[in-house]
């Protein structure tokens, strides 16, 4: 099977990677082992500037629309509205259906197996499939954009991964989600802070919100929450409607994001931390650029605009994870983002703003 791009992971970046791809005139092939609807770990919060990029390729899924950031801690609290338009929550299996539906009507063919090799040449890359029930196709292509997630075996056999151990202190951190089927008491993504984690709260739906823990700790959700007792008395009583899900450790750090005609796009390509809830909106960012790198016949400007777009996001994701590593200053955090609200403001509407 040949064809001008094959795109590894049919995920949401996978799927707008192949959206643009259809936009750019090239002739994509999405290879996702997992079938139907596909669920994932996240906290479901679409920024603004990532709201955009979807409405911009003709998706609008249906959710609750975000009007801003609110931090919590002991009693205190510190809002920031979006100032450039409103975010969305939206579940990642309503999100999921809009984006695979947009690929099937612009006819792109979704193989249900995954990559299980991918070689290269100087004319192009060869991507051999292969699933529970044995060997897949052997596809080919001048381009291969690897959307395969955060731990991505493309990005591992191509030899991409930054050893942690050249880190001074690695931070290995963790998340966890699940929904309660309440009406939402807010329209802003709520950030509780604790002494181990945070607990962010996002509507999803009219009667639905999700519930996201991040942690260094590995420990059951039920656990975690009892850190957060104004979120527990909130939920207290709200049937659970969702299984848990976890992903982690949430850093991964690469060398480089193209090998040759491969390029990395989304949480494949590196990842700071789910924080700032940025993961969405980056990687269709990345997904936009990697087609126009490929589009261009000039891979190498993919790392220069990956750069442009990741900059702002890992400086801030990566300051506030490392500046809330002490407790003392996890505790001074929430009442300073409320004593400074135009520093607060201006930190949420940096990371809410489109990418490039
Ligand atoms: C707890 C938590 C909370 C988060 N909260 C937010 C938030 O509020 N807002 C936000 O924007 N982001 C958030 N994120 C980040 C967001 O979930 C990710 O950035 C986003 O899912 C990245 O999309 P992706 O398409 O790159 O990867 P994924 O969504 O992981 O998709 C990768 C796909 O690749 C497929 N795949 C894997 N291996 C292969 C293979 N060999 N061949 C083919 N396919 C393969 C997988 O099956 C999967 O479908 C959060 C993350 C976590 C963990």
């Amino acid at each position: 099977m040949s064809t001008d791009v094959i795109v590894i992971g049919g995920g949401p970046v996978g799927l707008a990677t192949a959206l643009y791809a259809v936009r750019s005139g090239l002739s994509p092939v999405v290879l996702e082992p997992r079938a139907g609807t596909i669920d994932k770990a996240c906290g479901e919060g679409l920024m603004p500037g990532g709201l955009l990029a979807l409405t911009d390729l003709g998706i609008d899924p249906p959710g609750h629309d975000l009007r801003g950031i609110r931090y919590l801690a002991r009693g205190r609290q510190a809002e920031a509205d979006f100032t450039g338009g409103p975010g969305r929550g939206v579940r990642r299996t309503t999100l999921h259906d809009a984006l695979a539906r947009a690929v099937g009507d612009a006819g792109v063919e979704v193989v249900p197996f995954g990559a299980s090799e991918v070689t290269q040449d100087d004319d192009g890359v060869t991507v051999r499939t292969g699933g529970p029930a044995g060997a897949g196709p052997t596809l080919t292509a001048p381009w291969v954009v690897a959307a395969d997630g955060l731990h991505s075996p493309t990005r591992t056999s191509l030899g991409l991964d930054r050893d942690h151990a050249a880190t001074t202190r690695p931070l290995r951190r963790y998340g966890l989600r699940q929904h309660y089927g309440i009406r939402p008491w807010s329209d802003h993504v709520e950030v509780h802070w604790a002494a181990h984690g945070e607990a962010y709260v996002t509507p999803v739906a009219d009667d639905l919100v999700g519930v996201a823990v991040l942690s260094k700790q590995r420990i059951p959700l039920s656990e975690s929450l009892a850190e957060f007792p104004q979120l527990r008395e909130r939920l207290d009583g709200a049937p659970v409607v969702t299984s848990v899900r976890g992903a982690g450790p949430l850093r991964q750090r690469t060398t480089h994001r193209v090998a040759g005609r491969v390029l990395l796009a989304g949480d494949a390509s590196g990842y700071v931390d789910a924080l700032t809830g940025e993961g969405i909106s980056l990687g269709l960012a990345h997904a936009r650029a990697a087609v126009t790198a490929v589009a261009a016949d000039d891979p190498q400007s993919y790392e220069r605009s990956w750069r442009a777009a990741t900059r702002r996001y890992s400086l801030l994701t990566h300051g506030l994870v490392q500046v809330t590593r002490p407790a003392w200053s996890r505790r001074l955090l929430v009442p300073a983002a409320a004593t400074l609200p135009p520093v607060f403001r201006s930190a949420v509407n940096e990371l809410a703003r489109p990418g490039r």
